[in-house]
């Protein structure tokens, strides 16, 4: 028989020992709360994946680009009559463009680099990661680039250039890339466009904080628009056309691009789901 069981000096000591093992796994575990807590917080600070080429923003004059080749991954945009997907044209394109921008000392981001889409599921989200990217690096332009297409008709070819309604920057980008795509020759016309109402609205141009232009080379459904920017050739002279309207474009209005983005941190446009994505 073990009478320690019954000693009441024995019993206190059990409980202080007991007691102090209380304390020390309650502090433990506030110690571990705190740590997941900053864990955590790091975790939701963390910036959307973003492709490969990412630049940080400063505070020097350098106008910063950010190049929005239109669709990518399960989304293939128009498709040619040969099979060519509108995608992998403008992504091309883009990359040659932001190149030719690199050299002439314009900083340039990508909304993709490739054919990966790293941050979405849905088409609603693409719709907010793709506006954020110019938010992010505070990019002083933003150029959409896409093609067109018309089964109806495969008689309608051309370019055109749509800008953000009731906004006279993007107007003004959206002709000097216009004048200077059709410059090429390679097809008809088409002019500059704005959509009327708010429902009709390209997100984004209208959700865009940048100075920001949508263009559509030419239609994939018509059989010479799509042999030219299907070749190498046709790519390489829109990306040279794009790149001269955007420096046409910064040489004439650098002081308004200046303001404009001194004035970006104020503005705060609210997201909606009427808007369309892509064109
Ligand atoms: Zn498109």
């Amino acid at each position: 028989m073990n009478n320690q069981k019954f000693d009441i000096a024995y019993r206190r000591k059990l409980l202080y020992k007991r007691k102090r093992r209380r304390q020390v796994l309650f502090r433990l575990s506030i110690l571990l709360t705190g740590f997941g807590l900053i864990f955590l917080i790091l975790l939701l600070n963390k910036e959307p994946p973003i492709n490969k080429k990412i630049i940080s923003t400063s505070s020097d004059n350098k106008i910063i680009v950010c190049i929005d080749p239109g669709h990518g991954d399960w989304d293939t945009g128009a498709k040619s009559n040969s099979g060519d997907f509108e995608k992998d044209i403008v992504l091309n394109v883009s990359l040659k463009l932001g190149k030719l921008l690199e050299e002439e000392g314009i900083k340039v981001v990508y909304t993709r680099t490739n054919d990966s889409l790293p941050w979405l599921e849905t088409a609603n989200d693409s719709l907010k990661e793709r506006i954020k990217i110019p938010e992010i690096f505070k990019a002083d332009i933003f150029i959409s680039i896409h093609c067109n297409s018309n089964y109806e008709d495969t008689n309608v070819k051309g370019t055109e250039t749509w800008y953000k309604a009731n906004d006279e920057n993007s107007k003004a980008l959206a002709s000097s890339l216009q004048n200077s795509i059709i410059n090429l020759n390679y097809s008809s016309d088409r002019g500059i466009k704005t959509y009327g109402n708010k429902e009709d609205a390209l997100a984004v141009l209208e959700l865009n904080e940048s100075i920001s232009a949508l263009i559509e080379l030419g239609f994939l459904s018509n059989t010479s628009d799509e042999k030219y920017l299907k070749s190498t050739k046709g790519q390489e002279a829109s990306a040279k056309a794009i790149k001269e309207g955007i420096l046409n474009y910064i040489n004439s209005y650098k002081d308004t691009i200046l303001k404009e983005r001194s004035n970006k941190d104020v503005k705060n446009i609210p997201i909606t789901s009427t808007l369309k994505l892509f064109y």
